[in-house]
């Protein structure tokens, strides 16, 4: 056991030495003035998301210039590895010369056109291909713009399919407790997440929360499988007694995001088909964050071996690239809706439905999918991540190191009120961009991240827990 933890510390230690040159940032003083001014401009006119914007006194936004693979670069010329793939939409890096070509194609024949009445040939591709590499049925995809429109959508189109069927006491949803799935008002009322959601309580429909099958709140010696089974008989006992009033069940599969990485055992979506089915509700699942890769499959739901009957995508849709989401929906649901009535018709829309440059970007970043055999790639890359991380992992103020696929998460054992915004700055002067999670730190790194830049994360991750504890 010593051996090889010695083994693998010297391996940290080379190639900390080996690429110190190449995290010097080179400091140019009147770009440095001019990166100032930009953050000073932004203060006046922008109103950041999620921001408290007096903190911004003391520490104004990095004005971004340019990006390319995992690196950030501000305006003074200094890099940052963005570890957080830029709010986990990013896939294949900033800057991707593939991506990049199919976009200015597309300028180049039709950036936009409505979609109702009008269709083209890049959102036709893109939903066939979605069709081909989702599990099931899905055979229709609705557009919308941002993860939150997709989640929109698919609440909607559950309530509006059992109206149609004449179950017109279907209205409610239930979500797993700790659930995030966007912030506009119907999302956010099947979100639980207290930061977001307790200042619009009373904007919001009421939602039932069933006890979240995380891990992290197993009794101690319970297997994350004994513990997500245990969670699946309090969804079975809620839906027991209220199916008849309940339209869906939505849930984030596999991980729950913005709850901290909570990570949980496929065996629970196994049960939540099964319950789903027997109590004619719906399965929702939110893959917005966790599609296209980041659990270890292409979709969360490949580790269980079902099938939601609509399932949101986003962020990583395009590559991270463009806002554009979809809810894609089983043959079952679409056929409710055709009919000779336009009153039966989804009457839904967005005025960016079905963007083409946003539906290229899409179809690129499925053919790098394909192309360079990404699913396999991951692999090696987290089996490489896990065995440098063996020291953070046995830090002494890491709690719960956690790994699904390209997401990895720990807690911090710290007393200190503003962690979260300490380890933020810290990040950035160690050239990383952290973005901790209350007191989970987490990584989320695009996928063309190499070798040396895995050194550098969990390098620099080490030196920013030592610089806080001290
Ligand atoms: C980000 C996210 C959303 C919301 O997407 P937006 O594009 O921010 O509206 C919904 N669900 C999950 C699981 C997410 O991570």
């Amino acid at each position: 056991m010593i051996t090889e933890g010695n083994r693998i510390y010297n391996i940290i230690l080379k190639n900390i030495a080996s690429n110190r040159t190449l995290t010097m940032n080179k400091i140019n003083p009147d770009q440095s003035a001019a990166s100032a001014q930009l953050g000073q401009r932004s203060m006046q006119a922008v109103w950041h998301p999620c921001t408290q914007m007096k903190q911004h006194e003391n520490h104004p936004p990095l004005p971004i210039a340019r990006g390319k693979g995992v690196w950030l670069f501000d305006a003074a010329g200094n890099r940052y590895l963005d570890a957080v793939s830029s709010w986990w939409v990013n896939l294949f890096g900033h800057s991707n010369s593939v991506i990049n070509a199919a976009i200015r194609d597309q300028l180049e024949k039709i950036e936009h056109v409505m979609l109702a009445g009008f269709t083209h040939e890049p959102v036709i591709a893109l939903s066939e291909r979605l069709k081909q590499i989702t599990p099931g049925s899905l055979g229709h995809c609705f557009y919308a713009s941002d993860g939150a429109s997709a989640i929109e959508i698919a609440l909607k189109m559950s309530f509006h399919y059992w109206q149609l069927c004449g179950k017109t006491h279907k209205t409610g949803f239930v979500s797993l407790q700790n659930d995030y799935h966007g912030e506009t008002l119907g999302a956010l009322s099947v979100t639980d997440v207290a930061i977001f959601k307790q200042t619009y309580a009373p904007l919001l429909r009421p939602c039932t929360h069933v006890p979240t099958p995380d891990w992290r709140y197993a009794e101690t010696g319970e297997s994350a499988e004994a513990f997500a089974l245990r969670a699946a008989d309090a969804l079975e006992r809620y839906l027991a007694e209220n199916h008849a009033q309940t339209a869906a069940f939505i849930l984030e599969p596999l991980v729950q995001g913005a709850a901290g990485m909570g990570m949980y055992h496929p065996v629970y979506l196994q049960r939540a088909r099964l319950l789903c089915d027997r109590y004619q509700v719906h399965l929702i699942l939110d893959e917005i964050a966790v599609g296209f890769g980041r659990t270890g499959t292409l979709f969360a739901c490949n580790q269980a071996e079902i099938t939601p009957d609509i399932l949101c995508l986003s962020k990583g849709l395009s590559g991270g690239y463009l806002p554009i989401s979809v809810a894609m929906a089983t043959d079952v649901i679409y056929q409710a809706f055709y009919s000779d009535q336009i009153s039966r018709a989804f009457l839904h829309s967005h005025s960016h439905t079905g963007n083409a440059i946003g539906c290229r970007a899409a179809l690129a970043t499925l053919d790098i999918f394909a192309q360079d055999n990404i699913i396999e790639a991951n692999k090696t890359k987290a089996a490489y991540l896990n065995r440098i991380a063996t020291k953070l992992a046995a830090h002494g103020r890491v709690k719960n190191f956690r790994n699904c696929g390209m997401i990895w998460a720990f807690e911090v054992d710290t007393a200190m009120q503003d962690f979260a915004s300490a380890c933020f700055q810290a990040g950035l002067k160690h050239g990383l961009v952290l973005r901790p999670l209350g007191k989970t730190v987490y990584f989320m790194p695009p996928y063309v991240i190499e070798e040396p830049e895995m050194d550098l994360l969990i390098d620099g991750t080490l030196h920013i827990l030592d610089t806080l504890s001290a």
